[in-house]
């Protein structure tokens, strides 16, 4: 549930955060359409009570005539308030529609401004020296018969792939070392659906309509394909209320991601790097309020520990307000260094949620009393009587396939072409060690 009495409570601080996020939410509307439903549900009440008046007067003794009257004011009564709980119910609609827009409040310490306004937070290694002509991983693959994006344009279209040969092997290893990577930090593996209710989305703060929408969605049906496991894993605990000590509940998802790219004509999109398609690990976590920024540093640094080991150099950024998305309260991208593109590119990011989404997925938690007073001691069988809280998600890119083969082939290429497998990936990789020509 948006609290829209906090935003109304709060409007210059939201209108400053729309506007420092160069969001397009109308917080005007969304206000009068607010201001519309209290003043409706109030209707609504008045109403009600007048009907049980009747009823209840209907119950006492009566005059035929008094009682013939005191039934058509019930039916007057009856529809007038069908038709106002109608509106009511379309008006609920039309205010969560606009509210969607509203982003996320903002992390003090995010830079505000465009995407040149991020700050560096974290720089590792250096690019490495070649003493030869390098190539892309484009070429690479087609030297090394590593994928087939021609037949993958004649059967599915553009931006699709075929991996082959070591290139599969390469995906099965990278996503059995991630996990396993980070299972070891006591997260829980998971598989999820791939296609969810296009409610689950939006709860999650994505728009599953619209002209420039990233959600592929099944045709007659209110089904959408996932564009991140984050979706299915936040639904996981929709609607419940969770004992303190379950918390934080931190899983590690493996799901295809499904994007459709819209509004991506003309960026970078060779190859494998910008794909409808793609495999990825993801990192979820659900905690405290009071825990998540220390959450989301250790959600960056379990990335920059695993992108470390697989010896890449990379840098870590702190994102300006306009590039966080409407869910984010702070967001850390890692860029890494692509020789064969000549240029970072973004390999992860890791993003705070706060109650964002959990207000819309309805995911609370109760905290528990340590000591409860002797004056009020727990009513036995009713548990814990403490208010709910939210609890903060965050998600974060432990491994997103694609881009990460692209890293290790054009950073790992030789020159006689072949490319070596990082030490830590060889015992994923069912023998390869080394991937050559055929
Ligand atoms: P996001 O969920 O948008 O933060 O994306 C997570 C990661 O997935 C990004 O950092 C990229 O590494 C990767 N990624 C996102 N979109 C694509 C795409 N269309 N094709 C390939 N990789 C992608």
């Amino acid at each position: 549930s948006i609290d829209f009495k906090w935003i109304r409570d709060n409007k210059e601080a939201v209108a400053d955060n729309i506007a420092n996020r160069n969001s397009n939410a109308n917080l005007e509307l969304v206000l009068e359409l607010y201001d519309r439903l209290l003043d409706l549900q109030k209707e609504v009440e008045r109403l009600r009570a007048e009907r049980n008046a009747v009823a209840n007067k209907m119950k006492g003794k009566l005059e035929p005539s008094e009682r013939q009257k005191l039934i058509e004011e019930g039916k007057n009564l009856k529809e007038a308030l069908a038709t106002l709980e109608e509106d009511l119910l379309t008006l609920t609609d039309e205010l969560q529609q606009e509210a969607q827009c509203i982003p996320n409040m903002t992390h003090p310490d995010v830079p505000i401004g465009g995407e040149d306004a991020s700050t560096l937070r974290k720089m590792v290694g250096e690019p490495p020296k070649f003493n030869f002509p390098i190539k892309d991983h484009v070429q690479l693959g087609k030297d090394l018969d590593l994928f087939d994006f021609d037949a993958a344009a004649e059967v599915s279209g553009s931006k699709f792939y075929y991996l082959k040969n070591e290139a599969v092997m390469l995906e099965m290893g990278l996503i059995n070392w991630a996990v396993g990577e980070v299972m070891k930090r006591g997260f829980t593996p998971l598989t999820t659906p791939e296609i969810v209710r296009s409610a689950v989305v939006e709860k999650c703060g994505f728009q599953p309509r619209g002209a420039n929408t990233q959600v592929y969605s099944i045709e007659g049906s209110d089904q959408c394909l996932i564009g991140t496991a984050e979706i299915p894993v936040g639904g996981i605990h929709m609607d419940s209320i969770l004992p303190e000590s379950s918390l934080p509940l931190k899983y590690v998802a493996v799901s295809h991601c499904f994007r459709t790219e819209a509004g991506a004509a003309g960026t970078a999109t060779r190859g494998l790097y910008r794909v409808h398609q793609f495999s990825k690990v993801e990192m979820f976590v659900l905690c405290r309020p009071e825990d998540s920024d220390a959450f989301h540093k250790e959600l960056i640094e379990i990335e920059e520990s695993l992108f470390s080991s697989l010896g890449l150099h990379f840098k870590t950024l702190d994102m300006a307000s306009e590039d966080l998305g409407a869910p984010a309260y702070r967001k850390f991208d890692v860029e890494a260094w692509m020789p064969g593109l000549d240029r970072y590119g973004e390999i992860s990011s890791a993003s705070n949620c706060t109650d964002y989404q959990s207000r819309r997925l309805g995911i609370r938690f109760r905290p528990e009393s340590l000591s409860p007073s002797p004056a009020s001691p727990k009513k036995k069988g009713k548990g814990n009587s403490a208010p709910t809280q939210f609890v903060h998600t965050l998600n974060a890119t432990a491994c997103a396939v694609p881009r990460m083969i692209i890293c290790l082939l054009e950073n790992y290429q030789q020159e006689d072409g072949t490319v070596v497998i990082p030490e830590v990936l060889k015992p994923f990789m069912g023998g390869v060690n080394l991937i050559s020509y055929k």
